[in-house]
């Protein structure tokens, strides 16, 4: 025998279940069928009580109640066993089902068998509608599934059915055909309303598994909203230590502009000037710093990957930081393995080592920086040592965030953004380059940099100078700067000319052809990028090239990381981001040029 899913062959989601289904709504209406019997007894009663024996009558009635009585309690037990049934199972408690259904019908049909000769016409006539109606009522109890409305009509018919034929022969031929026209009806109206319980049932199950989905979709949406929540809070911070930041130096700057109005001796106007000249670097630090997180956050950080020389890279960084640990009385050892050549970008790996060396020097009192440089099967290891503050290990995992300073307390925290670190691990990230540290807080700290794509370099490399880092150094230095504000121009020339260099400026793109026409190229251009008038300084610099020859450029600009910038970098010409502090050129300049001449 099939079972009543049968009819949802086409529901690929899971049949079995609508089995389970489909008997559970029977069982719960078999629940209450007792109560529909012991009416039907009493309406029995009622019409047959006068005109039969009333033992045989109670003993129907109290088989037929026994009947339904049996079905209710193997409904009640289904109804507990069911959710936990295979599909096998389920499908012999249909059988039973249909068979139990087949045994009340006949309980209640047996009722014609037994009496219905005994009644008069009327009430015969009485007792066969009341049959018809029940089989139909039958129906619409087990519409659940069609076997069981067979089962149950079938029984109550037949017995209606053979017992008025076998008082009323003239009329059996009629009686039976019209009888079971009747059944194939109910049969009919069974199929389709099983069909569309199948399909109400799938369909509410589509709309419980719809609202699962959706549930779990908002349960997502509330998570990322808590993500994004999290991140605006992170913002705000961000904005509010930027601002902090940056009013800082700005105070400081209109309180020196205050000191410098009322006319200082020359003693404090050197002091004055030193100090903005360091709030200047210190600006432009924090918004290069901030433009780098940002690109690194994005993913857009420009990367130039080359082969260079680590340890000449090290040794370099290592010399410009020694002045300032002799001036605080430390003692800077550094410590290479040897040659190394590395494959990454060096600006990076500077800046890393740059910071690293900053915390050290910011961070310790007394002692020792020691700058470490050992060769690792295809790694290198660069590290830094101090004999500083060191960190509390609670403080360890949130040195690396950004504007995330640790309270020492002495005023140390007052020195930096909090953004070293921060750009450190992120470059580190992106190099792929493993990060760590280990601190002892009151004993010092050390930062260690593992770089892949390390390899010793032999002395035969070593003598065809494999260093792609190395600033070219060039003997005479005359420098040609031109910019369209002629204050930047001037102040520039007279700096340059401090640090010894020989200087022409020109104002605009006529004025620096001029220049070339007259004396030739210089052994350095300095130029803004935005000329006024629409002229591109990197183009001006390139045409110049192409009709004087190479020689070196190093561009300045105000303008926030773009497309400009990523040509200038296109044709291997440095850019240099305003406000430039007097370090950071000179640190340029001497890169390009060697140290100025004397
Ligand atoms: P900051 O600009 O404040 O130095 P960083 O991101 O470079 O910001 O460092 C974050 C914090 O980590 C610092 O405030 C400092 O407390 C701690 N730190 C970093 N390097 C060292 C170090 N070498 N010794 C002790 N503390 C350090």
């Amino acid at each position: 025998m099939n079972s009543p899913a049968g009819a949802a062959a086409a529901q690929p989601a899971a049949p079995q279940e609508l089995t389970r289904e489909l008997l559970r709504l029977h069982a719960r209406i078999l629940l209450r069928m007792p109560l529909f019997q012991l009416l039907l007894i009493g309406g029995f009663a009622w019409v047959l009580l006068a005109h039969v024996d009333r033992g045989d009558f109670a003993a129907w009635a109290a088989f037929a109640l026994c009947a339904e009585l049996v079905r209710a309690g193997a409904a009640r037990l289904a109804l507990s066993r069911l959710p936990r049934q295979s599909a096998a199972t389920l499908r012999s408690m249909h059988a039973a089902f249909v068979a139990l259904d087949a045994c009340a019908g006949l309980s209640i049909g047996l009722v014609a068998v037994l009496f219905l000769r005994h009644a008069p016409l009327l009430e015969q006539m009485l007792l066969e509608t009341v049959l018809f109606a029940v089989a139909a009522a039958g129906a619409s109890v087990a519409l659940s599934s069609r076997y069981i409305v067979a089962a149950y009509s079938s029984t109550v018919l037949l017995c209606a059915g053979w017992s008025w034929d076998r008082l009323h022969p003239s009329q059996a031929a009629v009686v039976t055909a019209l009888t079971f026209v009747y059944w194939l009806f109910l049969l009919g109206v069974a199929r389709d309303a099983e069909q569309l319980l199948v399909r109400s049932i799938a369909i509410r199950r589509e709309r419980d598994a719809a609202y699962a989905d959706l549930q779990t979709k908002n349960e997502e949406l509330e998570r990322l909203n808590g993500q994004l929540r999290l991140l605006m809070a992170e913002r705000s911070r961000m904005l509010a230590a930027t601002s902090h930041d940056l009013r800082q130096p700005l105070q400081a700057l209109s309180l020196y502009s205050a000191v410098l109005a009322a006319r200082p001796g020359p003693q404090a106007l050197d002091e004055v000037g030193r100090n903005i000249e360091y709030i200047v670097q210190s600006v432009g630090d924090l918004l290069d710093n901030l433009v780098d997180l940002a690109r690194l956050s994005t993913g857009s950080y420009p990367l130039r990957l080359q082969a260079f020389r680590l340890d000449g890279l090290v040794q370099r960084s290592c010399e410009a930081f020694a002045q300032s640990a002799a001036t605080k009385g430390l003692k800077l050892h550094c410590r290479i393995d040897g040659p190394m050549l590395l494959h990454g970008d060096p600006a990076a790996v500077s800046r890393v080592l740059r910071n690293l060396l900053d915390n050290a020097l910011k961070y310790t009192r007394q002692g020792s920086i020691t700058v470490t440089l050992e060769q690792q099967s295809g790694h290198a290891l660069m590290s830094v040592e101090d004999t500083g503050a060191g960190i509390d290990p609670q403080q360890q995992a949130r040195i690396f965030e950004e504007f995330y300073r640790v309270d020492s307390g002495d005023g140390a925290q007052a020195a930096g953004a909090g953004l070293g670190l921060a750009i450190v691990k992120r470059l580190c990230d992106a190099l792929q380059a493993e990060l760590q540290v280990r601190s002892t807080p009151g004993r010092g700290s050390c930062f260690g940099v593992r770089w892949p794509n390390a390899q010793a370099v032999g002395d035969a490399d070593v003598a065809r100078g494999v260093d792609a880092a190395l600033p070219r150094r060039r003997g005479h230095a005359r420098i040609y700067a031109v910019d369209d504000d002629p204050a930047v121009t001037s102040s520039l020339a007279q700096l340059l000319q401090l640090w010894g260099y020989e200087v022409s400026c020109a104002s605009d793109a006529e004025g620096i052809e001029a220049l070339f026409s007259r004396s030739g190229p210089p052994q350095l251009l300095i130029s803004d990028l935005r000329l006024g008038a629409g002229v591109d300084g990197l183009e001006l610099a390139l045409r110049l090239r192409a009709g004087h020859g190479e020689f070196p450029v190093l561009l300045v600009c105000g303008d926030a990381p773009g497309p400009a910038q990523e040509r200038a970098r296109a044709h291997g010409v440095p850019l240099l981001r305003k406000p430039a502090s007097t370090f950071r050129l000179r640190e340029r300049i001497e890169s390009l040029l060697g140290p100025p001449p004397g």
